[in-house]
């Protein structure tokens, strides 16, 4: 099968990364059931795949912040090498998509030339109907969701052609057994891509309302390090999340109680997700998968959220986490997050997240997707 990653980022991603991470975890899981897998990626990606192909040498992620007929232009780039390639072999049985709008178009329009294809969707779409037009690759091109929530949501055009759902999962996703059970601090922990609907603005206001220390982790637009977006100037502030940072999240930011540490990686990462009270995730949109969610899960942190997007679906209220509905809500809920058991997120995350769940439930759907491909 070919797996298609895109442009953007390599896989495993340097850092922040959702899609890369998700192929970076399923691939070698697929591999290990006899899977033979070709990636479509960056040429500066290291995950060991049976075969690679890239268009461009490095991940182009920077390129995202121009105008989105250029962020198109560079999707079509990279999609174009794909097809040439699709159409000079004969041992691709199946595509795994995972380009936005874009790749799902393009191998729709290679018709009866193109193999069978799988399209996860990794976005809210609701808001974005338009980027997905009528879909005329026939019973050729599935689509599947990352959660129910996100599928419910998505435009008829999509939901049409779903074969499923399935939930991301993580290689932290471990028995509880085999870990170490981490020390606890006293921080909150935000991990995500710092944007108005993952609501840092909101987590931020609330430390300082229940006095616990909040750690905010993760990228400003394409800055990854406080000392990048100071040294970038007013240039900057043409990217909506670094206006939103400046002017929403940052006047909470007094580098005591509340920090933000740009974007962390490996163990860094893990540590500070395993050493925190709780992950919170004050959200203003429908969270589609939600990978840092079962990542903190993963790691024995209990998780506190509004209940959007796939929330309710990935946490057991009063077991793994806290859910509202009501943002006012969430300071008492942060308090009370210490009455559930870590070990216990670690055994339902062990169960439910691993990479191993998430590549068995791919192959039931790789399968439907061939069965309708060559059903009459
Ligand atoms: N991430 C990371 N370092 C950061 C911030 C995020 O490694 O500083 C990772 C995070 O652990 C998760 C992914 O980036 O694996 C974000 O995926 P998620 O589905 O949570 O959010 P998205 O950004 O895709 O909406």
């Amino acid at each position: 099968m070919l797996m298609n990653a895109g442009p953007w980022l390599s896989v495993p991603p340097p850092g922040y990364g959702g899609i890369e991470n998700v192929i970076a975890t399923l691939v070698p899981e697929l591999r290990r059931l006899g899977v033979r897998v070709v990636l479509a990626s960056v040429g500066s990606s290291t995950l060991p795949v049976d075969e690679q192909i890239s268009v461009f040498a490095d991940g182009q992620f920077a390129a995202l912040q121009r105008p989105y007929n250029q962020v198109c232009g560079i999707a079509q780039a990279h999609l174009a090498g794909v097809v040439r390639e699709l159409h000079s072999r004969d041992d691709v049985d199946l595509v795994h998509d995972h380009v936005e709008a874009v790749g799902l178009a393009t191998l729709a329009a290679m018709g009866p030339a193109g193999p069978p294809t799988l399209h996860t969707l990794h976005w809210d779409l609701a808001k974005h109907p338009a980027l997905y037009g009528s879909l005329d690759g026939g019973d050729r091109v599935r689509v599947n969701g990352v959660s129910a929530s996100q599928l419910a949501r998505a435009p008829l055009a999509l939901r049409e052609h779903s074969v499923g759902h399935v939930h991301l999962s993580t290689p932290l996703a471990v028995d509880a057994d085999r870990r170490p059970r981490p020390d606890k601090g006293e921080h909150l922990l935000i991990l995500g891509r710092i944007n108005p609907g993952k609501g840092q603005d909101v987590g931020a206001r609330l430390a300082h309302r229940v006095g616990i220390p909040l750690v905010l982790a993760g990228p400003v637009g394409p800055y990854h390090r406080p000392a990048d977006l100071a040294a970038a100037g007013d240039e900057a502030r043409q990217n909506p999340d670094v206006r939103f940072f400046l002017d929403e999240v940052a006047p909470h930011v007094d580098g005591d109680l509340v920090r933000w540490v740009g974007t962390v990686a490996g163990q860094e990462r893990d540590d500070l997700l395993a050493s925190a009270r709780a992950s919170l995730f004050p959200l203003r949109w429908e969270e589609p998968g939600g990978t840092a969610v079962v990542e903190s899960l993963a790691l024995g942190t209990p998780v506190v959220a509004t209940a959007r997007g796939c929330l309710p679906e990935l946490i057991e209220h009063g077991r793994t986490g806290l859910l509202t509905t009501d943002e006012e809500e969430l300071g008492d809920l942060v308090l009370a997050a210490e009455l559930l058991d870590p070990d216990e997120c670690r055994r339902v995350a062990a169960q439910r997240f691993t990479p191993a769940v998430m590549a068995q439930r791919y192959v039931e759907l790789y399968e439907r997707v061939r069965q309708s491909a060559s059903a009459p």
